[in-house]
């Protein structure tokens, strides 16, 4: 008879994200058995992907920054990503525009960036070297030293303290960059990177200024293919090392037996599991899998009281044109912006004015659509659905068309004539299809009260071999956040013995 400690340890991981991948890809490269349950019929959480008329259209994330996080998924055993996923550098990292026509191209040269601040406000370079001083300091202490620590304990907050005040961290990104920069427009070019990970740059601790030194360090790439190439070789990893990863198959509960998750319902079926991680939706996880038990109902009361970031309104659509003349990647900033911004976190309605992100792939890589035609998709953060009730539904196609008259006059001439294929994705998407709280695009606020610490634990403080990973936990979204966060859990997980 076999010995029981040789008999392998099971997990489940719930939810495909980049979180529940990473976390999966890590548990099985140290002996779990691991089956990846993912309730849509494709990986990758976010980072879906739709193909249309030859178009491919990834649907969130698009920005490959700190590409060292993804390589340790491959160094735990003993490959190279490169084999595997081909990352471009893409420059400038992000163009911005405003609507007098100003534009700054926030590019890999650091003698550019400082010609281009010196050409809008001569007097901002030396303050722009103070506060590239202060996010690099940021990034050792906020990223380097906490981004993958899992905080269980307030002793584990309270030890950071210290640092927490001498960095400012109470005072929000735009205020810190504001006290290094006097022209608006610069101090929305360095603030608006809060957006990137749900939070709202006026009130989002300036510990995320880091952002601007991660990008500096670790540049900005995008995987040849698409980001879903890269989210396809996460999977070919994780199976190559022998995981499962059940697609069409959303979890239905996780079972629990006093203080301990015994397993998964899944249509209608029970799967006993030794430990359990779910990367779904916070609040989906305690309010609907764990129904019926009294932690669950707790710990939904005390999600709700959190505030959750911004909802976004994406518009995808393929042309039978080319643009080379756009960057891959652009920011165009509208008329309003601390109102703006105000309106999005806080207004009951849907504003007139909007900001855009402008994703435009085919800049890079041409495989992204057919010969002679460009990929491209258009982002509005937008108030999410416990700030403004907006009937998705009816206003949605409305608001489509609103973006693709304002790119079609400004920077995309001809877009409607040569529109060959387009969808939109809502804050009802959100709610609908990934299960996201109030729609929310990246889950809990990034506000100091609700970071670190203040975040759900990475290991639930009842249930005692259940785990969450993702955006909903500590450091947060984005793809270098949910990726640290699945290296905080497999710490727990596996005891401390994390590659
Ligand atoms: C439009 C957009 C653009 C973005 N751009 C960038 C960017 O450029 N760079 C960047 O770094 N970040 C970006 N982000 C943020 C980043 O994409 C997310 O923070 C990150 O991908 C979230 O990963 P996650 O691990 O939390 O899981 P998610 O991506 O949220 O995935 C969770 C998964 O759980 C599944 N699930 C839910 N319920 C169940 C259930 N009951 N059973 C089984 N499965 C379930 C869902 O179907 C989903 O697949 C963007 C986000 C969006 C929305």
């Amino acid at each position: 008879m076999k010995d029981l400690a040789q008999v392998a340890r099971t997990a489940a991981v719930i939810g495909s994200g980049f979180g529940g991948l990473a976390l999966a890809i890590r548990l099985q490269s140290a002996g779990v058995a691991t089956t990846l349950f993912e309730a849509r019929d494709k990986p990758g959480g976010r980072a879906y992907v739709y193909r249309d008329a030859g178009f491919t259209f990834d649907a969130g994330p698009t920005v490959i920054t700190d590409p060292d996080c993804l390589e340790q998924l491959w160094a735990l055993s003993g490959r190279r990503m490169a084999d595997d996923v081909d990352l471009i550098p893409v420059d400038p990292f992000y163009r911005l525009c405003w609507e007098d026509g100003t534009r700054f191209d926030y590019c890999a040269d650091q003698a550019g960036i400082d010609a281009q601040i010196d050409a809008i406000s001569p007097g901002d370079v030396a303050g722009y070297r103070r506060l590239l001083a202060y996010s690099e300091d940021l990034y050792r202490e906020g990223y380097e030293k906490l981004g993958t620590v899992p905080f269980q304990s307030f002793w584990s907050m309270a030890k950071v303290a210290p640092t927490l005040m001498r960095l400012d961290s109470h005072r929000s990104v735009y205020a810190k960059v504001s006290e290094f920069i006097r022209d608006e427009k610069l101090r929305q070019a360095f603030s608006f990177h809060t957006l990137l990970v749900g939070g709202n740059p006026f009130s989002t601790s300036s510990i995320y200024a880091l952002i601007h030194a991660l990008e500096r360090k670790g540049r900005v790439w995008f995987a040849r293919g698409g980001t879903g190439s890269l989210v396809a070789a996460m999977v070919r990893l994780f199976e190559d090392l022998g995981g499962t990863l059940r697609l069409n198959a959303p979890v239905d509960r996780i079972a629990t037996a006093g203080t301990r998750a015994t397993g998964v319902v899944v249509d209608g079926v029970f799967l006993p599991f030794d430990e359990i991680a779910s990367n779904a939706d916070i609040v989906h996880t305690y309010r609907r899998l764990l129904r019926g038990t009294a932690r669950g109902a707790a710990k939904t009361r005390s999600l709700e009281r959190k505030s959750y970031s911004m909802s976004l309104f994406v518009v995808y659509f393929g042309l039978a044109a080319e643009h080379p003349d756009l960057a891959h990647h652009m920011v165009l900033f509208g008329p309003r912006y601390r109102a703006l911004l105000a309106d999005i976190f806080g207004a009951a309605h849907l504003s007139e004015d909007f900001s855009l992100y402008l994703h435009a792939p085919s800049v890079t890589d041409p495989s992204m659509a057919p010969r002679g035609h460009s990929a491209f998709y258009a982002l509005s953060p937008v108030p999410h659905l416990g700030t403004a009730e907006i009937d998705w539904d009816e206003v949605g196609p409305l608001y489509r068309d609103r973006i693709l008259a304002y790119l079609e006059a400004r920077h995309i001439p001809g877009l409607r004539r040569d529109l060959v294929t387009v969808r939109h994705f809502t804050p009802f998407d959100f709610r609908d299809e990934l299960n996201a709280h109030l729609g929310s695009a990246f889950s809990i606020e990034p506000l100091l009260t609700q970071s670190a610490w203040f975040r759900p634990h990475n290991r639930d403080d009842v249930i005692e071999n259940l785990y969450v990973v993702g955006a909903g936990t500590h450091p947060g979204a984005g793809i270098p956040g949910v990726v640290g966060s699945a290296k905080a859990t497999a710490g727990l997980m596996l005891d401390g013995v994390v590659a």
